[in-house]
């Protein structure tokens, strides 16, 4: 994101890229103009906290009028550097990392996942969807030189921390972590956790333990 947007709450600033992706859907359909209630059902983010939010932005809703939906994709497009395109690692071609790779990212986010690398012998050398995948040992000399800022951690929890060592001589800047490894990182990078399983069991727990009334956290 650009440097106008520090002052924004970062709980604000992770709701950005689900706003976005709503509002550019409306921009195509032909809308001009959207209220926080029609928002707040389409993102499910209550409608208070969506009028803090867009406050922040300077989007300022006028009653019974709501936004400009323009107004709010331009500041989107800007605040989200979507000219500038992001280029993505990812680290472990099992399961979970061979879909990422087919599915890549680039419709949503104006982000790429350029190559990938594996340590076994039988997936280096292939192309997962347009994807390069390379050796781990030349995963240094691969990434000199190119301006790939995040990676994405998909292999087994027990070579995570001795990868993520690895990624900080690099330019990388953020991790998307999707191991049960909890990662020791330099305070210049970045990392966003998301253990599968964990996200589930708790949905599971929540089913079980609350009511409908007080499942929305
Ligand atoms: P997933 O957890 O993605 O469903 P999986 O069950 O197929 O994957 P895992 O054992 O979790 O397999 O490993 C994920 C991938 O990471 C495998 O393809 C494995 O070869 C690869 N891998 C294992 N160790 C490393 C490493 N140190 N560096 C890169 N890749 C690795």
């Amino acid at each position: 994101m650009n440097q106008d947007t520090t002052k924004i709450p970062q709980a604000t600033a992770k709701r950005l890229p689900l706003y976005y992706r709503f509002i550019k859907n409306l921009y195509s359909s032909g809308k001009q103009r959207v209220s926080s209630k029609e928002l707040s059902e389409a993102v499910k983010v209550d409608s208070a906290t969506i009028r803090r939010d867009f406050s922040y932005f300077g989007a300022l809703g006028k009653k019974g009028y709501g936004y400009n939906v323009n107004y709010l994709l331009s500041f989107f497009r800007k605040t989200l550097d979507q000219d500038a395109l992001t280029k993505v690692v990812l680290i472990g071609v099992g399961n979970l990392g061979t879909a990422f790779l087919n599915y890549n990212f680039i419709k949503n986010n104006n982000t790429k996942i350029e190559m990938a690398f594996e340590v076994d012998e039988s997936k280096v050398g292939t192309q997962v969807g347009d994807v390069p995948v390379f050796n781990l040992d030349d995963l240094e000399e691969k990434l000199e030189g190119q301006n790939i800022e995040v990676a994405i951690l998909t292999v087994p929890a027990s070579s995570a921390q001795n990868i993520t060592d690895r990624l900080v001589s690099s330019k990388i800047k953020g991790i998307l972590n999707f191991t049960p490894a909890r990662l020791t990182v330099p305070d210049h990078i970045r990392v966003h956790h998301i253990d599968l399983a964990v996200e589930l069991q708790s949905l599971v727990y929540f089913l079980k333990h609350y009511s409908e009334d007080d499942t929305e956290m």
